[in-house]
């Protein structure tokens, strides 16, 4: 099975897909407590109110992946619920205190160890095919903080690895989200990378600059929905013709307060989800647990596609970095070389 894991930055789930959520009572309330450091401070005097999902339908496309043999399993993020430490956490399978990202400036960041999910599928079988598209530099450019997805530059010469991001902000987010869905539909129609990871980020822009209680972040959202769509069209295809299959898997790095932002540990903003769907597939009996926390998304797509990490069989602290001290040897002979 191949993967499409789609990113959509800043997503609030209760309004993306409301039934789905208020159905399952594990959307309720986060599954671990937040570190006291993040916790939210009072609210602004006159902020607005939790927005409320009306009738429309503004995701179509994840609607129609969850109904048709799809599967959604909430997602509590830990705070930070900034966008580093959160894509950090859902790419490469780690805690914040494991890959060392606690900010979006990613300093003294330990990613180098800590490989995303497109490089845990290649270190499994170097044969493998993987792409990335990003509209956030951070995730794929090397000259930016970061990058959470690895360079793998042997890869990306042979083109075995793909990486793509964005330059037209012409309009902000969304050409730029434009311009990584058009690229990665063609990646994902003509070349079929066995992993691959898409993401948007118009969606959060809408909610740092409007707040998410506004016809803004609606139709940001519905305007993401369809880039998804276009994506599963050119795997569907794929599905059809050469009877690939396809894990199609959405999620999200945290939601938004109703005044816009995030960062802290509110529960609109530690929500997440991860949308599960086989192109062709039915879900709906495979086992999967009731709630996720953010490293635990990576081991899950692994497992689905069937995968599994290598591992040493000696006892010895792989990656440790020790220095002798300056005392120097005791010339003891049994030392003596
Ligand atoms: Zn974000």
């Amino acid at each position: 099975m191949k993967l499409l894991l789609i990113g959509l930055d800043g997503l609030r789930v209760d309004l993306a897909l409301p039934e789905a959520t208020a159905a399952d009572p594990a959307f309720a309330a986060p599954d671990h407590p937040a570190d006291p450091r993040f916790a939210a401070g009072p609210r602004p005097a006159g902020a607005p109110e939790q927005p409320v999902a009306g009738s429309e339908v503004l995701a179509p496309t994840l609607q129609r992946l969850l109904a048709q043999g799809g599967r959604i399993v909430p997602v509590w993020m830990t705070p930070p619920t900034d966008s580093g430490p959160g894509w950090s956490s859902l790419l490469t399978g780690t805690t914040h205190e494991e890959n060392g990202v606690w900010w979006n400036e990613f300093v003294g960041h330990r990613l180098s160890r800590c490989p995303d999910v497109l490089s845990q599928v290649w270190f499994a079988d170097p044969r493998a095919r993987t792409f990335a598209a990003c509209t956030w530099a951070a995730l794929v450019d090397p000259s930016g903080p970061g990058p959470v997805i690895h360079q793998r530059v042997d890869q990306q010469l042979s083109g075995q690895h793909v990486l793509v991001k964005a330059t037209d902000f012409a309009e902000g987010c969304r050409s730029a989200d434009r311009q990584v869905r058009t690229k990665a539909a063609w990646v994902l129609d003509h070349e079929g990378p066995d992993a691959g990871f898409v993401h948007f980020e118009g969606v959060d822009e809408a909610g740092h600059d409007h707040g998410c209680t506004g016809p803004e972040y609606r139709g940001a959202i519905s305007e993401v929905d369809e880039h998804v769509r276009h994506l599963v069209k050119a795997v569907a295809e794929r599905h059809e013709q050469l009877g690939e299959r396809w894990l199609v898997a959405v999620t999200t790095d945290h939601g938004h307060k109703p005044e816009g932002g995030h960062g802290e540990d509110e529960v609109e903003v530690r929500r997440s989800f991860l949308l599960l769907h086989e192109v062709g597939g039915d879900l709906t009996q495979t086992e999967l647990p009731t709630t996720l926390r953010s490293e635990q998304v990576t081991p899950l797509l692994l497992r689905l596609l069937g995968v599994s990490r290598g591992s040493w069989t000696t006892d010895h602290e792989v990656g440790a970095r020790t220095d002798v001290d300056s005392s120097g040897p005791t010339r003891d002979l049994t030392h003596e070389w």
